[in-house]
Formats: C-alpha cells, structure tokens, sequence
C-alpha cells in the first residue's frame, strides 16, 4: 500500500481530480455523521427508522417531530473546516472536476466552491421541497413559519406536505444527479473518497467507477471503509489534518 507521498505527488500532477466526500469532512464542523463511532444512528439505531419517505408521508407526527429537529440542527450555523479548504484548494489551481457529494450541509459550497461544481447525490437540507408540486424554496422560509407557531407547515402553492429536500430512505435519487456523479468518476484520473464508510449506493459506486476508468483512488477516513481493497492509497486519521497534508495547502490560508 503507498503512503502519504505517493499520494500527495498522485494529486499534485492530477490533470483532474474528484472529490466524493461524506458526512465524515463536517464532523469537525460539528455536524454529527450517521454511522462513525459517535455517529447518530450508531448511538440511537431507531432514528434510522425516522429517516423514511414512508413514515415522513404517512405520520404527521413524524413530520412534527422532524419540523421541531430542524430548528435545532446544527447545520444551518456551521462553518466549513480545513478538510473543505482543501478540496478548494483543488480548485482554486484548476485540478478539481467536481466535488461528489453526499452531504446535504452546503459547507463546500460555503468554502468557497461555484454551486454547478458541487454534485449533491443527496440533495440539500439548506432547501425545502413540496412532495405534491415540487415547489423548491429555502428552508429558512419554512422554519420562520415553524417558529411562529405551524407544527407541519403546508405548501404554500398547492397545500402539500412538505419536505427537506434531501433524500430519504425510500426515496429515489435524481437521475441527472446521480448521472453527472458517475460522468465525473469516469473522467478523473485520481479520486479523493474523504469522510465516508463508502457503504450508500449508488455514491459509492463513485469509486469503482473511477477506478475502471482508471484513475486512482486515495481513501482518506479515520476507520478503513468497505473499499479499501480497490484503493491505490488509504490515509487513516483525522480528516481536517489529512486532507491538508494530502492536498499540500496552505495552512495560511
Ligand atoms: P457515514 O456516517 O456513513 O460515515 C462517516 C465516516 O467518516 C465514518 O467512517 C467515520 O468514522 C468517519 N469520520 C467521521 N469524522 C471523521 C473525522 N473527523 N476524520 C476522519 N474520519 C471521520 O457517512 P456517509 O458515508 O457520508 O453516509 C451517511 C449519509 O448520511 C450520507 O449519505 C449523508 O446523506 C447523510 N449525512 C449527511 C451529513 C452532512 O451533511 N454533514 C451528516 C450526517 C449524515
């Protein structure tokens, strides 16, 4: 297995280079991740469950209960940490193709990242969505109405539920979405996996599929994943130290 220098020469002559990050890059953001060793379903695997289409649709008090959660989350006040810096550093020296990712927290583009760069396989929870009509509005107006006293806030064109606009369990991804991720992998030729258990399809497949087309792959996570074996590189530790280190940035900056 090649070490950190191989790895840092792979991404220093990278023509194009991919990241696929996951909840892992937000933990030092303090955005908890869902399956790490702290992660929320590792703690509570009955908050897996909630995370369902079915029951979201199904169980207004679900949805309540889901309202009530997003006032509090600590997404909407996070501020992106050095492991996003140096993904964007990639891109401030031209090398970055796109950044796959499967967080719905907004923190790459918050680094700095052109929104069209940043492919969301799981959409954004910065954004609301009507399941009935597909009205797409920012989560901030829903939230002002859950504060003033709405437990379920309805659509406001068409009186639908109302959703994050994420992808829940039981919930198809978006075809274009997901199309464009592997368009990416098919053209990098090195592949930064960062923050991610590699175990959600069809991110995941971000990998093999840049490794068929062959790129290389460096895995940065601080457990190994369940890719490890197709890795050119895999870098064990923190992420907000390694992805630094692997992307020679600027600690300035
Ligand atoms: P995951 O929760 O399955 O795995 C995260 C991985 O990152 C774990 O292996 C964990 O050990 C590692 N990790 C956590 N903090 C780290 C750190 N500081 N340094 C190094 N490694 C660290 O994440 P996933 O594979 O992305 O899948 C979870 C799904 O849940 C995602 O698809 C996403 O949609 C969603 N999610 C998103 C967010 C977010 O937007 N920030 C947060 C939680 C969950």
């Amino acid at each position: 297995m090649s070490s950190l220098t191989d790895a840092q020469a792979w991404v220093r002559t990278a023509k194009w280079i991919v990241a696929l990050t996951g909840a892992g890059i937000s933990t030092d953001s303090g955005i908890p991740d869902f399956r790490g060793p702290q992660g929320v379903w590792t703690r509570n695997p009955a908050a897996e469950k909630a995370s369902t289409l079915q029951h979201y649709l199904a169980d207004p008090a679900v949805r309540r209960a889901a309202w009530q959660r997003r006032l509090h989350t600590s997404v909407f006040d996070a501020e992106p940490n050095a492991g996003h810096r140096a993904i964007f550093d990639l891109d401030q020296r031209g090398q970055l193709l796109a950044v796959v990712t499967q967080n719905i927290d907004g923190l790459h583009q918050k680094a700095g990242h052109d929104p069209r760069d940043v492919i969301e396989v799981h959409g954004s929870a910065l954004w609301a969505r009507c399941w009935n009509c597909n009205d797409r509005r920012p989560m901030a107006e829903l939230l002002d109405r859950v504060r003033a006293g709405e437990e379920d806030p309805p659509c406001v064109v068409c009186g639908g539920i109302v959703k994050s606009d994420t992808i829940l369990f039981g919930q198809d991804l978006v075809p274009v979405v997901i199309q464009a991720a592997m368009m990416a992998a098919d053209n990098a030729d090195v592949v930064i996996a960062a923050g991610s258990t590699l175990s959600v399809f069809p991110a995941a497949n971000v990998v093999p599929q840049a490794k068929a087309a062959g790129a290389r792959v460096i895995i940065v996570n601080g457990e190994p994943t369940k890719m490890d074996g197709l890795a050119d590189a895999v870098l064990l530790g923190p992420l907000s130290e390694l992805l630094p280190a692997l992307c020679e940035s600027r600690l300035d900056q």
